[in-house]
């Protein structure tokens, strides 16, 4: 039978959770916490449960708020002061004892806390301190935290903050500071970029002391490092503008991820934002984690995906074929002579095909027949190769528009043959 109490809790576990789902950056890649004094969790270990919402985000983790209060009035986001919600706040205690319960229950892997700022930056950033203390030194829990930091906080605060988490980050929350000064009124860029600034330094200096002292310095400083997440198609920036922003990040602030997350309409009074019925297409979003894959993996520096003359991202194909399209002069590779950087530019080979492709070749020449078996997307490639019975005459006379063509009618062709089988099924 449920308490007052415990009724209490689910109510504000219910306002809490929905309104922390709004931002996106929960990954908890890249943490190598391991279980030690007989501790509890592991933020490596099996057991760990992995579900996505609908529209693709992840909730591995327990992803609430501490509060929904808030002193701010950013226009974009559902706790603003001024909008009229059910508020709630939980008690550090109430926070450290869900977590436990969950993770013994193996419902999540660890725990991503936001906030609302009450009364100012430090007080929030305290309180948020106190849980991640209390897990960690308390309760040894050894699982993943993920904190938000709070702009603003002192730098002392963001020191510790980073001896309890495994990951922080403080949101650049929208891509240009024109569009912070007039949706987010309360927030400047400084404020943001102090603390992003002090965590990449913090972790820098933890790196060379490592290297000095070949071995990690203890106690680790935010080991998987920090993250920051921007809100799309709230404001005007071009595609261009978002991944230039977010190239910054990366080179800047060692960032481990920087996420997109599209507006959702919330707000249908504010002429300041897009109207309801007009939300960032979930294309978009996808395409900017395409291109943002793209930076970090595959070489490609942001200069080739995006330009003055190139600032939206092609919504009908995905933008290393988009790229190849308007590079056809560096077309067709060799696949038994190319480097591996070379391979990896071919629409329809991706990193772990590449490398094959690499190993392969050391003991003859390749066919289409092989690298067909090594993962090629063949119908996708075909245009942008050559390789042994396949001569140079790959790419012929043929323009982009009808490459392009070709292959959407290849995509269509798959999807109508998916779907005819599905039904013959029936
Ligand atoms: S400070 Fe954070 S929680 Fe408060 S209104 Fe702005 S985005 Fe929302």
């Amino acid at each position: 039978m449920q308490t007052p109490s415990s009724e209490r809790i689910l109510e504000k576990l219910s306002i809490l959770a929905d309104a922390a789902k709004y931002d996106v950056s929960c990954s908890s890649s890249g943490s190598k916490r391991k279980n030690h004094n007989k501790g509890l969790g592991n933020s490596t270990g099996g057991g760990i449960c992995h579900t996505y919402t609908e529209d693709g985000r992840c909730v591995s983790l327990l992803k609430i708020l501490l509060t929904n209060h808030c002193i701010y009035d950013c226009a974009y986001c559902v706790s603003r002061k001024s909008n009229d919600i059910k508020r709630a706040a939980f008690t550090v205690e109430e926070v450290v004892e869900l977590t436990l319960n969950f993770y013994k229950r193996n419902y999540i892997e660890g725990l991503f806390l936001s906030s609302g700022i009450f009364k100012n930056a430090d007080t929030t950033m305290e309180r948020l301190i106190a849980i991640a203390r209390k897990l960690r030194t308390e309760h040894r829990f050894n699982g993943y935290i993920h904190l938000k930091s709070i702009p603003g906080a002192s730098n002392a605060l963001m020191q510790e903050a980073g001896l309890y988490a495994d990951r922080l980050s403080v949101n650049l929350e929208l891509p240009s500071e024109t569009s912070l000064q007039l949706l987010a009124p309360g927030k400047t860029y400084e404020q943001i970029k102090k603390p992003m600034l002090l965590v990449s330094q913090t972790i820098q200096a933890q790196a060379n002391e490592k290297r000095l002292l070949q071995r990690a310095a203890k106690p680790l400083f935010a080991p998987a490092g920090q993250s920051t997440q921007m809100v799309i198609g709230a404001t005007p920036e071009t595609d261009k503008d978002i991944m230039y922003q977010a190239n910054a990040l990366y080179q800047n602030y060692r960032m481990k991820r920087v996420y997109y997350s599209g507006y959702i309409p919330i707000n249908p009074t504010d002429t300041r934002l897009p109207g309801v019925g007009t939300p960032a297409p979930l294309i978009r979003e996808h395409r900017l984690y395409q291109s943002d894959w793209l930076m970090r993996f595959y070489g490609f520096q942001v200069t080739e995906l995006l330009s003055d003359s190139f600032p939206q991202l092609d919504s009908d194909i995905d933008p290393k074929l988009s790229w190849a399209l308007r590079n056809l002069h560096q077309f067709p590779v060799d696949i038994n002579t190319a480097d591996y950087e070379a391979i990896l530019r071919i629409p329809g080979i991706g990193v772990q095909s590449a490398q094959k492709i690499i190993s392969a070749r050391r003991f003859g020449q390749l066919d289409v027949y092989q690298l067909k078996k090594l993962g090629v997307a063949f119908n996708r490639a075909r245009y942008f190769l050559v390789c042994r019975g396949m001569g140079p005459a790959s790419l012929g006379d043929l323009q982009d528009r009808q490459i392009k063509h070709f292959i959407l009618a290849g995509y269509r062709s798959k999807f109508s043959n998916a779907v005819s089988s599905q039904l013959s099924l029936f």
